[in-house]
């Protein structure tokens, strides 16, 4: 079988997501900015790009209804940069709207201005054969995590990369690197959601 695997394309950017993901054996990934797309999706992943931006229109189109009830359905779904501060409860110093699925603090571009961004080597918890490369562009950090949320990785001492049940967030981007184990391991998600 196919898993079917939507990227929110309402901004930023979900093309790279979705040919990353389509590299992998068993998908479908597609990208997804209809309510009716979304409720067909085995798992979906929220892209980088501006969080304001991707919230805005995700009121405007009403999708927020429509990815609340894959969450309600416990499918997995896997926010990236400015997609993991829309899964985040808590935002420092902002009111922005989001879904806030996740038992989370972030920071918005968090890292300061003289690394607005920036390439690392970064080891990733349940990631077999060594480090990733990570590329974080204007990235937040997440500041702190509920008792249900594991910590997978984290660089210059902060939290990068978290995973609550079938939720996933990363401060990096997975997508614009060769490296195709988080997305192997969001996979994984996907099938044991359906199992
Ligand atoms: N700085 C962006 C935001 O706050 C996130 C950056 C990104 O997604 N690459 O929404």
């Amino acid at each position: 079988m196919k898993y079917r695997i939507g990227v929110l394309s309402v901004q930023g950017d979900f093309a790279e997501h979705v040919a990353a993901m389509n590299d992998l054996d068993d998908v479908e990934a597609l990208p997804v900015k209809t309510a009716e797309a979304i409720a067909s999706c085995h798992g979906l992943i929220i892209p980088g790009g501006e969080s304001t931006t991707i919230g805005k229109l995700c009121q405007r189109f009403g999708l927020d209804e429509a990815i609340g009830k894959l969450h309600a359905d416990g499918r997995p779904i896997w926010g990236t940069c400015a997609g993991l501060i829309l899964l985040a409860r808590d935002i420092v110093d902002s009111d922005q709207w989001r879904l806030g699925y996740m038992d989370i603090e972030v920071k918005r571009n968090a890292f300061g201005r003289q690394v607005d961004s920036f390439e690392t080597d970064l080891a990733v918890a349940k990631l077999a054969g060594g480090a990733t490369r990570a590329v974080f562009i204007r990235a937040p950090y997440v500041t702190t995590v509920g008792d249900n949320v594991t910590v997978m990785a984290t660089c210059r001492d902060k939290i990068v990369m978290v995973r609550q049940e079938h939720l996933l967030g990363c401060a990096f981007h997975p997508e614009l690197t060769d490296d195709r184990r988080v997305q192997q391991y969001f996979l994984d998600m996907v099938k044991a959601a359906e199992s």
